[in-house]
């Protein structure tokens, strides 16, 4: 019996990287999944890598931070899966630098992206959630909310929204929705390859660099936040709400 048989999962910023792991992950385990992202190429390629394997997969362009693009959005995606189970508020950018140089617009651009992006794609699951009395919101919040250099704007949002899922916890839990957020340490994605191409580094020399800090010895791939996703969609996870889980190979600090 697959663990996810039967449900049905909105991914935002899914076509690559944690959100394309996770994806992966919840449709071999028996969701439909729905795909939104900012890339048309990049959900065609998703797609044709889905078919392949056999599963299902429904996608379409959707700017998390467009309100009516969120809620037409959401509508779609519940008409083509028949119910929406599974929320993950994964999408995310990064506008790095040091507080005296970031501009207006790098705060801006990141606290929407993050903050009010995860707050209409909530706000627009718990009407479906609600109803069916189930849902599983996952936030993807990242190590960095613990403060990190040269992130003022990325960790303000990261702590942000574990706030609003703990707040979201109380109040959805109630009607059987849990709510939890996963923090992400180093995990290899173009994410943090823009990080090493920024700092003059390759990736491979930025990985060698985080490696030495991490105790289990590597950084992170993108499936091993599918698995801390995967626990958070379960069912067995039911009486798991308002938690932020850091999975960084070693204590978050
Ligand atoms: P990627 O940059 O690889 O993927 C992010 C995806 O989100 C891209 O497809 C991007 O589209 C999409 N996206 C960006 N803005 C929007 C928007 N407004 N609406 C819809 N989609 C959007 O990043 P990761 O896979 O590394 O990161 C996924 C999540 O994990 C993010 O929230 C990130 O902050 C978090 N995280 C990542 C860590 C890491 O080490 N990689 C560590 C901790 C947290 P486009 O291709 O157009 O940019």
């Amino acid at each position: 019996m697959k663990r996810l048989n039967g449900r049905s999962a909105f991914i935002t910023g899914g076509s690559r990287g944690i959100g394309k792991a996770i994806a992966k992950a919840f449709a071999s385990e028996g969701a439909k999944v729905c795909v939104a992202d900012l890339q048309q190429q990049a959900l065609l390629e998703l797609e044709q890598e889905f078919t392949q394997e056999g599963w299902d997969l429904f996608t379409f362009q959707m700017d998390v931070t467009d309100k009516h693009q969120v809620e037409q959005g959401f509508y779609k995606a519940v008409e083509e899966m028949g119910s929406l189970d599974i929320l993950v508020n994964n999408a995310g950018i990064t506008r790095d630098n040091l507080l005296f140089k970031m501009e207006d617009d790098d705060w801006d651009k990141v606290m929407d992206v993050h903050l009010k992006g995860t707050f209409y794609c909530s706000r627009a699951a718990q009407a479906y959630m609600v109803k069916q009395r189930f849902g599983r919101i996952i936030n993807i919040s990242s190590v960095s909310a613990l403060g990190n250099r040269g992130q003022a704007n990325y960790s303000t949002a990261k702590a942000g929204l574990q706030g609003l899922t703990k707040t979201l916890a109380i109040e959805l839990g109630p009607y059987g929705i849990t709510v939890n957020a996963i923090g992400p340490g180093f995990i290899e994605t173009a994410m943090t390859q823009a990080t090493a191409d920024r700092l003059g580094m390759s990736f491979e020399e930025l990985i060698a660099y985080k490696t030495k800090e991490i105790p289990v010895g590597r950084t992170g791939k993108p499936e091993d936040i599918a698995q801390a996703a995967l626990f958070f969609a379960d069912n067995a996870s039911s009486f798991v709400n308002g938690q932020v889980l850091y999975v960084t190979g070693g204590p978050a600090v």
